[in-house]
Parts: C-alpha cells; sequence; structure tokens
C-alpha cells in the first residue's frame, strides 16, 4: 500500500500516513513504537549493567474507506543481530548475489 497507495482490500486511494507511529504514553506526545526496544547498547553501559537503545520505528498506512492498515518498520539499519535476546536476520539469498542479476 506503500508504494501504490491504493488499499488492496476495497480499492479504496484515500490512504492515511501516519510517520513513526506511535502508542499512548504518560505524555501527550505519546511514545514512538521502536522496532526492537530492547536493542543492547554496550556503549552506554551503566555501571557495567547494559542500557537498552530502542531501534527502528514504523510508519502506519491505514484505508481511510475499509480501515485496512499496514506497518512499516524503518531504520532497520540500525539494528544489531542479537540471538540470545531473539533479534536475528533471516537472510535466504544466495550468497555472493545480489538481489539484481
Ligand atoms: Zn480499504
Amino acid at each position: 500500500m506503500r508504494k501504490t497507495l491504493k488499499c488492496p482490500k476495497c480499492s479504496g486511494v484515500r490512504i492515511w500516513v501516519i510517520e513513526r507511529f506511535r502508542v499512548p504514553s504518560d505524555t501527550s506526545e505519546g511514545q514512538e513504537l521502536a522496532v526492537v526496544p530492547h536493542q543492547a547498547d554496550a556503549e552506554r553501559s551503566l555501571f557495567s549493567i547494559p542500557r537498552q537503545s530502542p531501534r527502528g520505528h514504523f510508519d502506519l498506512y491505514a484505508c481511510d474507506g475499509c480501515g485496512f492498515t499496514e506497518l512499516y518498520a524503518r531504520d532497520l539499519s540500525t539494528l544489531v543481530a542479537d540471538p540470545a535476546r531473539g533479534i536475528r536476520l533471516v537472510d535466504t539469498g544466495e550468497p555472493n548475489k545480489g538481489p539484481f542479476r
């Protein structure tokens, strides 16, 4: 829906775009929803306890006609794989071959 700006469910063409989607919080502005809220930041450790460094955000696309909604994760280049904490990148591409041939 982000590329076509057309709803795949009802073919609606009025699409709400909410950049940096937020969830309710103590502040009136809300809290930006991170893709990985629990990414450890070793450089910012305090007394050898790793701090959390939220990474990434979501852009939300919602159809004005039927309400169908898609979330797109952004700033993924800032993520760091940490399988012990459930953060993995699965790449099924062939080695030494890019997406273009
Ligand atoms: Zn729709």
